[in-house]
């Protein structure tokens, strides 16, 4: 479904993609982790369009992506983002936030896109939370109403940066619990996490960058009882 080819990506001087070859196939569910400044979020950002690249080519359903203009706004729209902060619209309720892209960017009519929005909201478990505003609410709900927000446009697939860092670890579980869910119902997933009970449970492949490069792309399992490079395993010592 998301196919990266020899992705190459510099800030300035500094190369922080190297090379990337990472296929993501329909359903699948791909962890990424790695030590901090590895460049896990520049390869989320870069497969959203988020970040231009310098070379390689990143397909989506074996369509290359629109470089700007309305059909970049659909792959947006295609490939939903949740990042470690929530970013929901401070003055709108959690309804409105679930329903404004989907009026805006799939042109839905508001009663529609409110009907659909309540199901989201139902399904991670915040139908009563409706016409609250974000500051009523705690981390752990509003980066649940993120994720309704982005199942919303009905994605492809979901790329998660962090989702849980911002959050106390009380709530945690709650938002993992959602992801844990979507994952078993067949979504297309890239997850950048240090939950590695999430990853061993929920991944197929765990995906280990260092230094801008992807260094080993395996099972979960293969991964954690056996990693093959020092990195990896120097990795996996400090934080398990
Ligand atoms: P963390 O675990 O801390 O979130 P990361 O693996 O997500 O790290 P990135 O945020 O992708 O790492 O950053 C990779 C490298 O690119 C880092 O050296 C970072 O300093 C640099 N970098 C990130 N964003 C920019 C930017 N907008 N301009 C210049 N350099 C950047
Ligand atoms: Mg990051």
């Amino acid at each position: 479904l998301i196919e990266l080819r020899n992705v190459n990506k510099y800030y300035g001087e500094l190369h922080v993609l190297r090379d990337i070859d990472l296929t993501v196939g329909r359903g699948e569910v791909v962890v990424v982790i790695g030590p901090s400044g590895s460049g896990k979020s520049t390869l989320c950002r870069t497969i959203n369009r988020l970040e231009t690249i310098e070379s390689g080519t990143i397909t989506l359903d074996g369509r290359p992506l629109p470089a700007e203009g309305k059909a970049l706004a659909r792959l947006r729209a295609e490939v939903g983002m949740v990042f470690q902060s929530f970013n929901l619209f401070a003055h709108k309720t959690v309804l409105q936030n679930v329903s404004l892209a989907q009026v805006k960017v799939r042109r839905r009519g508001q009663a529609e896109a409110d009907r659909r929005s309540r199901q989201l909201l139902d399904r991670v478990g915040l139908l009563d939370q409706a016409d609250k505003y974000p500051a009523q609410l705690s981390g752990g709900q509003q980066q649940r109403v993120a994720i309704a927000r982005a199942l919303a446009m009905e994605p492809k697939a979901m790329l998660f940066d962090e989702p849980t860092s911002a959050l106390d670890p009380e709530m945690i579980n709650e938002v993992l619990e959602v992801m844990r869910q979507l994952a078993r119902d067949g979504m297309t997933m890239v997850v950048v996490t240090h939950e590695m009970g999430f990853a061993r449970a929920s991944a197929n492949r765990v995906v280990f960058m260092a230094d801008g490069r992807i260094v080993e792309d395996r099972s979960p399992d293969e991964f954690f009882t056996d990693p093959r490079s020092d990195r990896a395993r120097d990795f996996l010592s400090k934080i398990l």
